[in-house]
């Protein structure tokens, strides 16, 4: 059905030059740290209105990646889900400790901005779009017609994102009727991953975004 996203388009379209005068911040910097761990994240840039939503997933991210739990999931995600069918390739040669690592290695002084741009208002409409990685030296950006969405949705992007700079992929994305084998390949896995242990009880399966595998 094309007509409702056409009428979606034109409202997000009045939307669109008020969110793109809406005042962003500068969060510079931002520090995340327990007893046994200190991550700086780069610069973050985004609607003010967003600003704690974006430090509590910033922080929920670096605190999730270090602890046990996902280390544990994601340990017995890739035994039991990652060795056959269509995703298996994507996960070929990402074991658990060099998926760790390369997240850490990447999320440490990442730089974050959220983008209001037709483009990103025609991706979103269309085609969900969320967040992309950017190019490998600049920030990852956030979509900003999709932020309204709690701190572990954002944090699940991040994530995501994260794993794009430290070398994983989704082929199987820019295959057509092949987005229920994208989602179970890595970038998408370790964020659902993330944001199912973020929400706890809360956490519920979305066949749009979460792997079958993970239900
Ligand atoms: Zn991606």
């Amino acid at each position: 059905m094309l007509a409702p996203k056409i009428f979606l388009l034109l409202a997000l379209g009045l939307m669109l030059s008020h969110q793109s005068r809406s005042q962003k911040i500068h969060i510079t910097s931002y520090i995340c740290s327990d007893s046994l761990t200190t991550v700086h994240m780069g610069e973050m840039v985004v609607p003010k209105e967003k600003e704690q939503v974006f430090k509590e997933a910033a922080c929920m991210a670096v605190q999730i990646l270090y602890s046990k739990e996902f280390r544990k999931e994601l340990t017995k995600y890739i035994a039991n889900h990652t060795n056959d069918g269509d995703y298996a390739e994507a996960w070929q040669g990402w074991d658990v400790d060099k998926i760790i690592s390369g997240l850490k290695e990447h999320i440490n002084g990442i730089t974050v901005i959220t983008d209001g741009s037709p483009a990103e208002l025609w991706d979103y409409t269309f085609f969900g779009n969320l967040a992309w990685d950017g190019d490998s030296s600049g920030p990852i950006r956030l979509n900003q017609f999709g932020l309204n969405r709690d701190a572990a949705s954002i944090a699940n992007s991040f994530i995501h994102e994260v794993s794009h700079r430290a070398g994983m992929g989704h082929p199987h994305s820019s295959i057509r009727g092949a987005w229920e084998t994208a989602i179970c390949e890595p970038p998408y896995v370790i964020g659902s991953i993330l944001e199912k242990i973020a929400k706890g009880n809360a956490w519920t399966w979305k066949k749009a975004a979460d792997c079958k595998c993970l239900k």
